[in-house]
């Protein structure tokens, strides 16, 4: 199973900053193999054509959401991969309400929009995938959503390896229902996301997002009991511009801790 980071920033990252060449973060969002997509956020045609690959988009059959804040969800995105090609969009039924709100309920009914529930009894079969949805530690203006984070099982097909992905942006630790899911299971690579670094110690976002304190402690209690599978990888995602030093700072901080953090197109073979 491949992943591709199409996106590795939160939120307080401006697309208009870009320069070719330059250290930079979009949006975070993340590509399974070329045909799942986690999260249609606004920047990941940008990422496509400026890495070279304007096809990159092209096979996406299924799309499932984290949450619908506009880092993660973004309406012209859906429009082009649902209305104008043959995506499926799957998860929270804020996802549609939103779909109505900014394009209007024509549009958004040509959107094939799969409403997905929290996976406590197991996954959904989704385009050769099991996916298990699972409520993450967040929240978004619609206080009806659940936010979710993902477990990812590679099934069917040539590809049917059986590997696994754990994709976690955004939530501040992992809610204990979700926990009980997780932790039994034979993860080979877990993506968690960083929004806090060494600028934000003791940061109010810890009640929404990671610091480095927290991960670092969730890691070691990964590795004490032995959870996931033997050769697990771990890797970050969701980095703040203005909570984080650059990258290879990141990366050698992270080192320490086993850790790899993911960069606009790192691609990882799970
Ligand atoms: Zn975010
Ligand atoms: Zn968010």
């Amino acid at each position: 199973m491949k992943l591709t980071f199409l996106g590795t920033g939160a939120a307080d990252w401006d697309i208009n900053a870009y320069r070719q060449g330059e250290e930079f973060r979009r949006f975070s969002s993340a590509l399974v193999n070329d045909d799942l997509l986690i999260d249609p956020g606004p920047h990941i045609f940008h990422f496509a054509d400026r890495s070279g690959q304007p096809e990159l988009l092209k096979n996406v059959k299924n799309i499932i959401v984290t949450h619908t804040h506009a880092d993660h969800f973004c309406e012209e995105t859906v429009r082009k991969l649902c209305v104008d090609g043959d995506a499926a969009l799957w998860g929270d039924r804020a996802c549609i309400h939103k779909l109505e709100r900014v394009l209007g309920k024509d549009i958004a009914a040509k959107v094939d929009f799969r409403e997905t529930a929290l996976s406590l009894n197991g996954p959904a079969d989704i385009g050769g995938y099991e996916i298990w949805s699972l409520r993450s530690n967040h929240q978004t203006e619609d206080i009806s959503e659940t936010t979710r984070l993902y477990l990812i099982r590679e099934t069917c097909g040539s590809g049917g390896t059986g590997r696994m992905l754990y994709y976690g942006c955004d939530s501040a630790w992992i809610p204990t229902e979700s926990w009980n899911v997780i932790k039994d299971k034979p993860v080979d690579a877990m993506v968690l996301e960083l929004t806090c670094g060494t600028a934000a110690p003791n940061d109010w976002r810890i009640f929404e997002h990671n610091t480095l304190e927290m991960l670092e402690l969730m890691l070691k209690t990964f590795r004490k009991y032995g959870y996931f599978s033997k050769d697990v990888k771990y890797y970050t995602s969701h980095m703040a511009r203005t909570l984080h030093t650059g990258h290879a700072e990141l990366a050698k901080t992270l080192e320490g801790l086993g850790v790899t953090p993911a960069y606009d197109g790192m691609v990882i073979d799970i």
